[in-house]
């Protein structure tokens, strides 16, 4: 098969050759753990049943998970060896099934999970930076529960210098339209834990407050209350942001006031604002290959 699963549009053959996101065409597999810290409506007390998949088809030069992403850390395993780590997160009791950066590994979750989602009876996250073709989305329709897409830029020059993405402003809007066309708006259960949904997640970079009022502003005009919104200020320069001076630091006091100000004002009608002092790598899992077996 020749991978063309997201924009990139690479057209190779993953069995002996690598696009640009560098995956296999087996899954590989970085991490599972129950997550405390995703948004308290997917953490719940138990934890989010999170599996870090290996490799991304973005390459963020702030990627707070880049020796997963980008030196693609991890272990191939079989489609049996999945689900049994489905199955393993379930034993748990995680909320959910959260599959961390999964657009790669489409063209194998869109067989397996069909098989395997009764016996999970979780709903299944698909947690993803929204770089995602129109036509890939389609075929997760009615397997997936809950929709946690990034929107990281307005500005496509932005795009291409810190995540070598095309078109991306656009080709996420888009994508995060079909996301809601499927599951429809937010519904949590009686413990506040979300069933059904999109939550989308917006990181708020250094010296770019503007560029993120245009990404929220555009969330409210094309989604309304449809869909909650998280934003975050966990950035702390990492992996190659010292190569540019602009984003190599914390947000400042005052420019978080003032996104922090500019999203209440919008009165989303659901959502997340994180804590300045969530900005350190205490957030960031550990990644110990121990955990799949
Ligand atoms: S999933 Fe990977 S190989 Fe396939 S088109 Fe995207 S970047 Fe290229």
């Amino acid at each position: 098969m020749k991978c063309n699963i997201c924009p990139h549009n690479c057209n190779v053959d993953r069995t002996n050759n690598f696009g640009v996101c560098q995956a296999p065409s087996n899954f590989k597999i970085a991490h599972i753990q129950l997550h405390h810290w995703e948004e308290p409506c997917i953490s719940g007390i138990n934890g989010s049943g999170t599996i870090f998949f290996s490799h991304c088809n973005l390459k963020c030069v702030f990627c707070q998970n880049y020796e997963i992403s980008q030196q693609g850390q991890g272990k191939i395993i079989s489609e049996n060896e999945f689900i049994d780590l489905c199955l393993k997160l379930k034993n748990q009791r995680a909320h959910n099934i959260n599959l961390v950066t999964p657009t790669c590994y489409s063209h194998l979750l869109i067989k397996v999970l069909p098989k395997i989602k009764n016996k999970i009876n979780l709903p299944i996250i698909w947690n993803s930076n929204a770089y995602e073709k129109i036509e890939t989305l389609k075929q997760l329709n009615g397997i997936i529960d809950v929709y946690l897409p990034d929107f990281k830029y307005f500005n496509d020059d932005m795009a291409i210098s810190y995540s070598g993405a095309k078109n991306y402003y656009k080709t996420a809007l888009s994508a995060i339209k079909e996301m809601l066309n499927q599951v429809g708006e937010v519904r949590l259960d009686n413990d506040g834990l979300i069933q059904k949904g999109v939550i989308i997640r917006h990181l708020v970079l250094p010296n770019h407050i503007e560029d993120s009022k245009i990404i929220l502003k555009t969330i409210k005009d094309n989604f309304g209350d449809k869909v909650w919104v998280s934003l975050m200020s966990q950035y702390y320069p990492t992996h190659q942001a010292k190569n540019f001076s602009e984003i190599n630091r914390l947000l400042t006091k005052k420019e978080y006031e003032e996104i922090k100000n500019f999203y209440e004002q919008l009165n989303f009608s659901g959502g997340y604002f994180q804590e300045l002092k969530s900005a350190n790598k205490s957030y960031t899992p550990n990644f110990d290959p121990k955990t799949l077996e």
